[in-house]
């Protein structure tokens, strides 16, 4: 049985830059959704029901075909949230955070700055069509700016994120509207850089 992930704070907690509302209604209502379709999907399957929903995303194509789209947009849906609300943090201080160790050095090294680095994500964020997200992930050739459609992982193509950002219109609507460049300008303010870090080094302790 999947459960749905409390938020590691709380739903007003991410103001003024996302307001408490779509929390809310993002995580009880849409996340929740996704865990409820996941646990329907692997009813009448325990050996995948055993199997945690990041496994499911790695191993996707051994899913039977009946259920395959199932967990591709619900296990997807259950994972791509929770790192999403895990690599935010709230910040009350209006100060842009900035990464650090080693990932600040990867950064540096493949994008030249943080601010190219910034400008690419952004680009990438913005100008994605339809729903989906972008990714900072890494892979066996160093990191890279990723995007993904839907619910679909970097995890089904063997990346592994260090950074997501949500950019289906119920992300940002209520606030935001059709001004997703705004959402994506002011997301950068949350970004958790300490839990990026030991997403990058558990990455990289993975690769080799
Ligand atoms: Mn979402």
């Amino acid at each position: 049985m999947y459960i749905l992930k409390p938020l590691p704070y709380d739903f007003a907690a991410l103001e003024p830059y996302i307001d408490e509302k779509t929390v809310r209604i993002h995580h009880d209502g849409h996340q929740a959704t996704y865990v409820k379709n996941l646990n329907e999907a692997v009813a009448s399957y325990p050996d995948l029901e055993a199997q945690s929903p990041e496994d499911l995303l790695i191993n996707l194509e051994d899913i039977p075909a009946d259920i395959k789209t199932k967990i591709r947009n619900n296990a997807g849906g259950v994972v791509n949230h929770e790192l999403y609300w895990e690599v935010m943090a709230p910040n009350h201080e209006d100060v842009l955070p900035l990464p650090t160790g080693k990932l600040a050095a990867a950064i540096d090294k493949v994008f030249d700055s943080f601010t190219a680095f910034q400008e690419r994500f952004s680009k990438v964020a913005t100008s994605h069509f339809g729903s989906g997200y972008a990714w900072l992930v890494n892979t066996a050739e160093g990191i890279m700016i990723t995007e993904t459609a839907n619910q679909d992982s970097p995890l089904t193509l063997g990346h592994t994120p260090i950074i997501g950002l949500d950019v289906w219109e119920h992300a940002y609507y209520l606030k935001y509207q059709n001004k997703r460049t705004d959402y994506v300008k002011n997301w950068w303010y949350l970004v958790n850089w300490a839990q990026a870090e030991k997403n990058y080094q558990e990455a990289l302790s993975k690769e080799s």
